[in-house]
């Protein structure tokens, strides 16, 4: 079945016709690893990990490179300010030293990656670290140097984007007419407003080069390790619409005008996570980390399905009513595929010997290739549940294969040893028990419905009860 993504380069929805038959190579635009990351940051990887799980399951074989950013990232994306890690060497009053940054990085590099294991995101082929390629930074900087395409000032070496006549081409974005332009201020020393950075003296921290010592600018590094690790021109490019306009336009302006060949074919863009109606930024100090949200309770893949409720170009708006929303149904959605206790540890039939309903199968493929239609798809797994000419065993086989692509991780969250009941709904478990005992059937019934209503269901068994997953369709 065709895959179509939209495009950022056309500005349209595409078939999707990758380099090499079977393959991708697609590279996300990685963490800047001088603090947590935030889990507006954490949709990018949720994004790239539903968009390699859907080529995968459509049989490609994926080569996937989130690079992780340990130095150039410089506070304003357009080259202004002081480098993000260095700052941070100087927020936590580190020396600054090679081997302090490298603590910094390590440091902040394992937590990204602890939430992304918590996110159930499969981890990429490669997660390449700029400092560990500074050789291929020289080298891309020599050859767009051989070409012409720089000049030095008294802080660094430029890219003059006015010698690239394509520059500007991505999204429609041209620099005369980008509101994003405001951020680009205006360095004295700049030949053009746009031009940008490719590599930054500094005499504290960083590498000999031709040039003088420093360190590479944040674009130049995703051109350099990209190519490196993918080739001159890869398959799929992705990262938040903010990296549209500046970013993602000098990858481009820098790789092409250094090798003659488009850098990536297809560039995929996801919306923001919004809070108090702005974007959610470390710059804003709106932000949140996975640890607040399931400090409140909601768990890491909650907040997966959440963001699987909209289309990964859409923004959505931060609020827990519709986390907790989602809670209920993730829930809900695995007690429907976990099987009634009393056929735990038997040898039944059903266990595990469900078929793939095909014909959903179908509809759900063509959903995910069409612009990865995740609000879709879960609307088909909630339809599917209700179809009656369906078996449970079938239906729990058929939606563990969409969880292949969905990577809400139901086949674990179903089994009962990792079924964690919440203590508030022991507690009104309790109270029922209490309202049984003293024959209070009004309460009893209310406290039952309570409990139905969070997303589970007591079984009473003679003298005692047990609590399971529930069974009934979210509301
Ligand atoms: P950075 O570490 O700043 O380069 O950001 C890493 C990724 O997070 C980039 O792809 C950004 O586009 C993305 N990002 C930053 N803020 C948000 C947000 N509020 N919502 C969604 N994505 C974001
Ligand atoms: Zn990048």
């Amino acid at each position: 079945m065709e895959i179509r993504f939209h495009n950022t380069l056309s500005g349209k929805k595409e078939i999707f016709k990758p380099i090499k038959d079977g393959e991708v190579k697609m590279y996300n635009c990685g963490p800047t690893v001088y603090d947590y990351v935030h889990i507006g940051n954490l949709r990018s990887y949720l994004f790239a990990d539903v968009l390699r799980r859907t080529l995968e399951y459509n049989q490609f074989k994926v080569t996937q490179v989130i690079n992780i950013t340990d130095i150039g990232h410089l506070r304003s994306d357009a080259d202004e300010g002081e480098d993000k890690m260095t700052a941070a060497l100087r927020r936590d009053g580190k020396p600054l030293t090679m081997e302090a940054l490298r603590h910094l990085a390590d440091f902040y590099t394992e937590a990204f990656l602890k939430n992304l294991d918590e996110l159930n995101i499969e981890k990429p082929t490669m997660l390449p670290k700029a400092s560990e390629n500074i050789d291929v930074n020289i080298d891309l900087i020599k050859k767009l140097e051989e070409k012409g395409f720089i000049y030095t000032t008294s802080d660094g070496v430029y890219f003059d984007t006015s010698k690239d006549k394509n520059y500007g081409r991505l999204g429609g974005v041209f620099p005369d007419t980008d509101v994003e332009k405001s951020r680009i201020h205006h360095n004295a020393e700049k030949r053009h407003p746009e031009d940008f950075a490719l590599w930054k003296f500094s005499s504290e921290l960083g590498w000999e080069s031709p040039w003088g010592k420093g360190f590479p600018g944040w674009h130049i590094e995703c051109s350099a390790m990209s190519m490196k690790y993918l080739g001159e021109t890869f398959d799929i490019h992705t990262g938040g619409m903010d990296h549209i306009p500046i970013h993602h336009n000098n990858e481009i302006a820098q790789s092409e005008s250094a090798t003659g060949k488009p850098l990536a074919n297809y560039w995929l863009h996801h919306g923001f996570i919004i809070i108090e109606g702005g974007k959610m930024a470390k710059s804003q100090g709106n932000f949140l980390r996975l640890q607040d949200i399931t400090e409140k309770g909601v768990s890491p893949l909650a907040y997966r399905y959440w963001l699987l409720t909209s289309h990964y170009r859409s923004p959505v708006n931060f609020n827990y009513e519709a986390l907790n929303g989602s809670q209920v149904a993730l829930t809900r959605l695995a007690g429907q595929i976990s099987y009634p206790s009393q056929l735990l540890g038997v040898a039944h039939p059903d266990r595990g010997q469900g078929m793939i309903s095909l014909r959903h199968q179908q509809k759900f493929l063509s959903f995910i290739n069409d612009d990865l239609d995740t609000p879709k798809a879960l609307a088909l797994v909630w339809d599917l549940l209700k179809d009656e000419s369906i078996s449970p065993a079938d239906k729990r086989a058929t939606i563990l294969d969409f969880d292949r692509v969905l990577g809400l991780d139901l086949e674990k969250l179903a089994e009962p040893v990792h079924f964690k009941i919440p203590a508030e709904i022991t507690k009104l478990a309790d109270e029922r028990e209490e309202a049984r005992k003293e024959k209070d059937w009004e309460k009893a019934d209310k406290l039952r419905k309570k409990i139905l209503d969070a997303g589970f269901e007591i079984k009473d068994l003679g003298n005692d009860y047990q609590i399971e997953p529930g069974v009934a369709a979210p509301q």
